[in-house]
């Protein structure tokens, strides 16, 4: 069945999977969705006989139904292949009574490769498909993980050029370096004076730009997006989730129909959104549980059905790449419980800009039933990747320590028994100061590299090669902007 893509913002148009990929954003400034969340075709049974690059074949081609199976099957294998460090790309690992999905094992050991090593196959085959012939532009704000992994994905792609905006001093060392030192010749990092918020914004801006649009044009460039935004991002995400299920019953871990709770350490609400599409395709999941760090404005909003990110600071925390303050995806959730009602979804996201806050109705609380948001305070992260490393002697980053906080808290709290699958969206080894901080208060004054070592001993697995790669890696990039110099910048770097 063919399935279509239109504005959150206003529904009376509809494009094709590869048109929407193109386009990233509507140009109402509203999000892509599928006309309808489709059902998966093939049985759990078959499913857990799949390979990753098969799941992710079965999961995909019912959202990107103008493509081909040649085109998708080429996409999938240029992205899932020995730029993981293992044949099962997603491992599912139990630890006492969870099962962490390691979403880390690509080439930039965060949860974003998952999607965009496989974005530019897919862009560059929308492009063709719909005979573009102007240079893409992507262009990108990160909290940390997402710019690194953008790069890495699309560092000399033919027909692409990325720049990506990082707050300057908004993420990890080994992540600002493994940015500034990206390699590519279509390769443009700036690190912004403020925070992802205003990065985020900034971009936003720059899409919603019509003037820019045309001197883009004109110069044989046009603008794209490889934020969690863009529909070619969320579409990969589902495909673990459906690919988990079918491990736990390949494993026998549960018997076929079992319900799961999901777990997700989130931040722009991607990651958890991809989860629900995969409940809503059919995979047997209960309660998609939503964790935030002291930026709970997640919390809150499930909590109260107010969605508030005036009336509260900004925080700075050992998980940045969750210090959000907008989760741009929840607006696909938003308009879903809206019961697809365009002008009710534009209206609210009008007053998430003019005022910061907006209120939903009773009636769309109770399509939020779905989801149940927890968060855990910086102690409590902290305290969790020690009790569990003292405990099992797993090592896990901060971020899957969040939901690894929130999920146990959950279970005491709700008392139900239903298995967790939690998300580990990072390598410890990406976010080593923390992690080995909690591990033991004597790590704090060392050295981040120093402690990469320590770390490797510590938790007996191996040095993963993008921590090698940084070692030696020469600074590429130093360039630096104010928030209201972005457009400026990008000009500059586009020579027009
Ligand atoms: C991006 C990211 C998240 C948040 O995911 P969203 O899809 O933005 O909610 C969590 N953890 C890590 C390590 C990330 O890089």
């Amino acid at each position: 069945m063919e399935v279509l893509y239109k504005s959150t913002r206003n529904s009376d148009k509809t494009v094709t999977a590869s048109q929407a990929i193109l386009k990233g954003l509507a140009e109402d400034g509203g999000l892509f969705v599928p006309t309808q969340i489709p059902k998966l075709s093939v049985s759990m049974g078959e499913l857990k006989e799949m390979s990753y690059q098969e799941t992710a074949y079965a999961v995909m081609r019912e959202f990107l139904t103008d493509f081909t199976e040649d085109e998708l099957r080429n996409c999938i294998n240029r992205a899932y292949d020995s730029k993981f460090d293992t044949e099962e790309i997603a491992p599912l690992v139990k630890v006492d009574d969870t099962y962490y999905l390691e979403l880390f094992h690509g080439a930039t050991i965060a949860f974003k490769d998952m999607a965009l090593s496989i974005l530019p196959h897919l862009l560059t085959t929308s492009a063709k498909k719909n005979d573009v012939k102007n240079e893409i532009v992507i262009l990108t704000a990160t909290s940390g993980d997402t710019g690194k992994a953008a790069m890495a994905g699309f560092a000399d792609v033919e027909g692409t050029k990325i720049i990506v905006f990082f707050p300057k001093n908004g993420v990890s060392k080994v992540q600002e370096m493994q940015m500034v030192t990206q390699k590519g010749k279509n390769v443009d990092v700036v690190a912004i004076h403020g925070n992802f918020d205003n990065a985020q914004n900034g971009v936003k801006a720059m899409f919603e730009n019509k003037e820019l649009a045309k001197e883009l044009a004109d110069k044989g460039y046009q603008f794209s997006s490889a934020n969690s935004i863009n529909i070619g991002r969320l579409v990969p995400q589902v495909v673990y989730y459906v690919y988990a299920y079918a491990k736990l019953l390949q494993n026998e871990e549960i018997k076929d129909g079992e319900e799961i709770n999901v777990v997700v350490p989130t931040g722009n609400f991607g990651n958890i959104l991809a989860a629900y599409y995969a409940k809503h395709m059919g995979v047997p999941i209960r309660k998609l549980v939503c964790a935030s760090n002291e930026n709970k404005v997640l919390y809150d909003f499930f909590r109260t059905g107010t969605y508030d990110k005036k009336h509260r600071e900004f925080m700075l925390t050992t998980s940045p790449s969750m210090d959000i303050l907008i989760s741009s995806n929840l607006e696909r959730l938003i308009y879903q419980i809206a019961g697809c009602d365009d002008k009710k979804n534009a209206e609210l996201m009008a007053l998430l800009k003019s005022e910061g806050v907006y209120e939903i109705t009773d009636e769309m609380k109770a399509g939020l039933d779905d989801f149940v948001g927890g968060y855990a305070s910086e102690e409590q992260t902290k305290e969790m990747i020690h009790e569990v490393y003292e405990k099992t002697g797993y090592v896990m980053d901060t971020h899957t320590a969040v939901a690894a906080h929130v999920c146990k808290n959950y279970k005491e709290t709700s008392k139900d028994e239903t298995k967790c699958v939690v998300a580990s969206t990072a390598s410890p080894y990406k976010f080593v100061k923390s992690v080995m901080t909690a591990i033991d208060d004597k790590y704090a004054s060392q050295d981040e590299f120093e402690l990469l070592e320590e770390l490797r001993e510590v938790s007996q697995t191996e040095l993963p090669n993008a921590i090698k790669e940084i070692l030696n890696a020469n600074i590429l990039h130093t360039l630096e902007c104010d928030v209201d110099k972005m457009e400026e910048t990008v000009k500059g770097i586009l020579g027009i």
